[in-house]
């Protein structure tokens, strides 16, 4: 299916909109996304042999069971977090590694206390505003006779697919953005979760830690099940990457993935991304929720043909991973990372009574206005019909903090706002909606750092 962003087609019709007005400056039309010659740069660092030995580092514990907590050398998942830990750490000295550990108490599949501790690898940028890519490093495995037995946890469950490829990802687009000399506007952080499995409980604890420290994360990129391209039908795809996200249609998580498929399109054309309308899959579950039930825009990106049979199983193995494929998504990964932190912050446009829209003078156009961004030396305007999910118009403005368009219905129209600076990068859009309300059904996992 064609994307129809930016149609020629429906583009004029904005502009024959805009020509009504006599007293209407007509701005350049929006220009294409720029490549960034040092982030294409970043991306040609991406190397299937890294993804391979992390990988196969990661499979060799046995088990990456959260529970199995272990000084066995070379066992369990104490011996992968330090692994991961001490690999991150030898990638640059920019980038400061830690363990973001919490006590966690017996409470659903956690059937004894546990201490759980996620990697955390942050690479500061000038700005404390921070943008995550994540995968989860524990596993787990159903045991011989097919049922899951959340008190044991010492079965085989190498969990190369799930979720040693996403964290391998993360891993990479750690390596290659803080070994590449960009400086970025937004913090960095690369994160690789613990008991996901058990109900995203690394996750969850961590964006309810952020949310106490009053971390302003702009997105999670989330990967789970990125690394095969044979479904457990038969079919293959190597040539899509699905991304989900949470509802309604303006939600920041929304806005997320609308700027991984612009920026996938631009960096890495021989992958596309399928945006997928929901929070996950059907009745299944990732850490990126963890973020959206704290209020946080997050996405998950997942293979577009799954093999559920090869799923919580010691077959999950390094046999079904396509290293080309797995590359491409952490290309995919690290040109939207690298994009988001080097652009400026995206405007505001909320006001005290709500979004910083209007009809206008004439009280038949729409008249928008945002607050200025730092960094920003221009804003591009997009809208489409409010039936439709891709914005499907889109016009530069200039560094100007207003604009009107003559004759267009605030009420037919969504409309949104990103702030461009001189290099080219993109804000995310900031949509003229009202903000979501807060969800009630918040999971909260208990435990204590
Ligand atoms: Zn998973």
């Amino acid at each position: 299916m064609s994307r129809r962003r930016p149609a020629p087609t429906l583009l004029t019709v904005g502009l024959l909109a805009l020509a009504a007005s006599a007293t209407t400056v007509l701005p350049a039309a929006a220009q294409s996304p720029r490549i960034d010659p040092q982030v294409a740069a970043a991306l040609a660092n991406i190397s299937e042999d890294s993804l391979h030995a992390y990988l196969s580092k990661l499979v060799s514990f046995g088990t990456r069971n959260a529970m199995s907590i272990s000084d066995r050398p070379g066992w369990g998942v104490k011996a992968a977090r330090e692994y991961i830990m001490k690999a991150m750490q030898s990638f640059s000295s920019k980038l400061q590694v830690s363990l973001d550990c919490y006590q966690v108490s017996k409470q659903g599949r956690i059937t004894q206390p546990v201490q759980i501790c996620n990697v955390m690898a942050v690479l500061p940028g000038r700005s404390a505003r921070r943008i995550y890519v994540s995968g989860h490093y524990d596993s787990v495995a159903r045991q011989a006779d097919g049922r899951f037995d959340w008190s044991k946890w010492d079965n085989p469950a190498p969990g190369a697919d799930d979720d040693g490829s996403g964290v391998a990802l993360t891993m990479e687009c750690a390596r290659v953005l803080s070994q590449s000399g960009l400086d970025f506007d937004a913090t960095l952080v690369f994160i690789a979760f613990d008991a996901e499995e058990e109900g995203l409980v690394g996750s969850s604890l961590h964006a309810a830690r952020a949310v106490k420290e009053g971390w302003r994360i702009d997105a999670d990129l989330n990967n789970d099940i990125v690394g095969a391209v044979q479904g457990g039908n038969g079919i293959y795809d190597s040539r899509t990457v699905r991304v989900f996200s949470e509802e309604p249609m303006d939600s920041p998580s929304r806005e997320v993935a609308r700027y991984v498929h612009r920026w996938a399109a631009v960096y890495v054309p021989a992958d596309k991304v399928r945006l997928i309308g929901r929070e996950d899959r059907f009745l299944r579950g990732g850490d990126h929720t963890s973020f959206n039930l704290q209020g946080y825009a997050g996405v998950r990106f997942t293979e577009s043909r799954e093999n559920y049979s090869r799923q919580h199983i010691k077959d999950d193995t390094i046999g079904a991973i396509d290293f080309q494929y797995l590359a491409k998504n952490a290309r995919i990964n690290a040109a939207v990372a690298a994009t988001l932190a080097l652009a400026p912050p995206a405007p505001v446009v909320m006001g005290r009574r709500g979004p910083t829209l209007g009809r206008g003078k004439s009280g038949y156009d729409a008249a928008l206005s945002w607050q200025a961004s730092a960094g920003a030396v221009g804003y591009r305007i997009v809208w489409r019909e409010a039936w439709t999910p891709d914005w499907q118009y889109e016009l530069d403005v200039g560094n100007v903090t207003e604009y009107t368009l003559p004759n267009i219905s605030i009420d037919d129209y969504v409309f949104g706002v990103a702030a461009v600076d001189a290099g080219g990068h993109e804000s995310l859009v900031s949509a003229y909606v009202r903000p979501q309300r807060g969800r009630a059904n918040v999971r909260r996992a208990s435990g204590s750092r």
